[in-house]
């Protein structure tokens, strides 16, 4: 099988991340990415870290042509990890046409071109949301899939729909559905993580650009939940463990016969709570955290982590980092942007 992996999005936050881990299982990955959420440097960065050389194309996944000229390239690739997407949940409900033109047609051209050029492997980036406000805290693929309050949240939904009908349809596709929970922190190295646009909407980076001083204060939204203290609780997953699922997936769907779509939940299948956050945070980094609890941000879930053992058993994939190391990388990340 050729090691060649097409991999959109890949200088973004998971991506450029899973692009390292690919290198060290032996892949050879091919990024498309036109930076409208990351930084040319991060390509740099990604060959620093990997001591390789990485192929890459400056292309919107939307341009269907564009998006060929790699395939015509590559059409010996053994498969695509599909990461380009908008992600923002608040700002897809101000701009719901832009997420699904840019996450549903993003993915139509991805399987389009994936059928014409016989490509068979695919994993997707989906997301915990699609079990939405769920009866039980801890979900497993087999939870229920609801309805969606937010565009991007119904992209997700939809894009999975989408892969499952190509696959049923054509028979040839083999596909991986990976449902992240909360990814945060940085390469242990520094040199890699999240480069939030903007004012950060998630908690971790709102974290470290408070503690660098960028952002006043934190607002810890809502604190009368029935939760072990009262603020949400989620399932928190270092980045790089959230990188090695997608080898282990990729590896799964090339060795297991057959044409199938599989979902998978992907967490630590423990649950954290905001303020066991921002403690952990301060006691790792050895500082305080200017913070305030304020009222509950609407459409936030009260908890939810996963049921992870299907892909623990299926994909033998475990988690190595903590929640500790992912704050304490978070933070070092953090010192080294301007
Ligand atoms: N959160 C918070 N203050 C912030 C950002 C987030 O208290 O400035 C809380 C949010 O209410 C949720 C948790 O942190 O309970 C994780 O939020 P995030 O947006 O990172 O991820 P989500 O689980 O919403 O996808």
């Amino acid at each position: 099988m050729n090691k060649k992996v097409i991999v959109t999005g890949g200088a973004g936050y998971i991506g450029s991340h899973t692009v390292i881990e690919l290198i060290h299982a032996g892949f050879e990955p091919i990024i498309i990415d036109d930076f409208r959420n990351s930084k040319p440097w991060i390509i740099d960065r990604i060959q620093e870290v990997s001591d390789a050389k990485v192929l890459f194309y400056e292309v919107d996944c939307q341009d269907k042509d564009a998006v060929e000229t790699v395939f015509k390239a590559h059409p010996d690739a053994a498969g695509v990890i599909h990461f380009a997407a908008y992600k923002a949940v608040g700002e897809s409900v101000d701009k719901p046409i832009a997420y699904y033109q840019n996450n549903v047609g993003s993915l139509c051209v991805i399987l389009e071109l994936m059928e014409t050029y016989k490509i068979q492997h695919f994993v997707f980036s989906s997301s915990c949301t699609v079990y939405g406000e769920p009866k039980s805290p801890i979900v497993d693929e087999l939870t229920p899939i609801q309805k969606a309050t937010s565009p991007y949240g119904d992209t997700k939904i939809t894009c999975e729909k989408i892969t499952e009908f190509e696959q049923a349809s054509k028979g040839t596709l083999k596909a991986i559905l990976l449902r992240y929970f909360n990814p945060i922190g940085a390469h242990e190295s520094a040199k890699l993580g999240e480069l939030p646009q903007g004012i950060p909407n998630n908690l971790v980076p709102y974290i470290t650009q408070t503690a660098k001083g960028i952002r006043k204060e934190l607002t810890v939204f809502g604190s009368d939940y029935n939760t072990i203290d009262g603020t949400n609780v989620r399932d928190y997953i270092h980045v790089v463990d959230l990188a090695k699922a997608h080898v282990a997936a990729l590896n799964y769907a090339i060795n297991k016969s057959g044409s199938f779509c599989e979902p998978f939940n992907l967490g630590t299948g423990k649950g954290t709570s905001v303020l066991e956050i921002i403690q952990t945070f301060e006691t790792v980094n050895n500082l305080k955290l200017n913070y305030k609890i304020g009222p509950r941000r609407a459409g936030d879930v009260e908890q939810i982590y996963a049921n992870a053992n299907k892909a623990n058993k299926v994909l033998n994939w475990t988690c190595q980092y903590g929640i500790a190391e992912a704050l304490e990388h978070a933070w070092n990340w953090e010192k080294t942007l301007n």
